[in-house]
């Protein structure tokens, strides 16, 4: 296994530096968060083209995979997918195509789980918060702008410069709670 690509991260985007939302009647972190595979695609196209960015082969498979999962997952299962599809048979294939994906705002990498998830509105700049199920392993966006500004406030009040906020919450999604407690959980 080679992770160290990693051991100089690429700057993560503007947008998960600072949050400079200012959609007043699109919080995106509420809508169109139910796209379908075949929707998100067509909107990552549209996107790329108005930014001049080539969606190839390769980085569409991903995020098509990505889109049908609403799992996170990680590079080499994205890699399987392409090596499917005879987009690439070796980890930089997949970790060129998430990097792409992932510094263009179109998908986002969970840090807790070292995997990637689909952004269900690239379009609107955000830094969501996760919530990720711990049975099933479903991640959902979250608006995460009120807890930004607390920890904003909190930061600022002791002096410290925020240069960077991961907010990953880990529970139950709502179809895995009753499975849960049918397992004995808390009585
Ligand atoms: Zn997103
Ligand atoms: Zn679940």
């Amino acid at each position: 296994m080679s992770r160290s690509r990693n051991a100089e991260p690429a700057p993560p985007p503007q947008s998960t530096l600072r949050h400079t939302h200012s959609h007043p009647e699109a919080d995106a972190d509420s809508v169109c968060a139910n796209h379908s595979p075949a929707v998100g695609l067509a909107a990552a196209e549209d996107y790329c083209r108005a930014r001049d960015l080539r969606l190839t082969p390769a980085r569409r498979r991903a995020l098509d995979l990505l889109l049908s999962s609403h799992r996170a997952m990680g590079a080499y299962e994205v890699l399987e997918g392409l090596a499917a599809d005879g987009l690439g048979s070796q980890p930089p294939a997949a970790y060129r195509a998430l990097d792409f994906l992932t510094q263009n705002g179109l998908v986002h990498r969970i840090e807790r789980l070292n995997a990637y998830v689909a952004c269900p509105h690239p379009h609107h700049a955000h830094s969501p918060a996760f919530l990720i199920c711990r049975s099933c392993g479903v991640v959902e966006e979250a608006a995460s702008s009120a807890a930004r500004a607390a920890l904003a406030n909190a930061a600022s009040s002791g002096g410290f410069q925020i240069e960077s906020v991961v907010i990953e919450v880990v529970g139950l999604c709502p179809t895995c709670i009753p499975t849960a407690a049918s397992e004995g959980g808390p009585a």
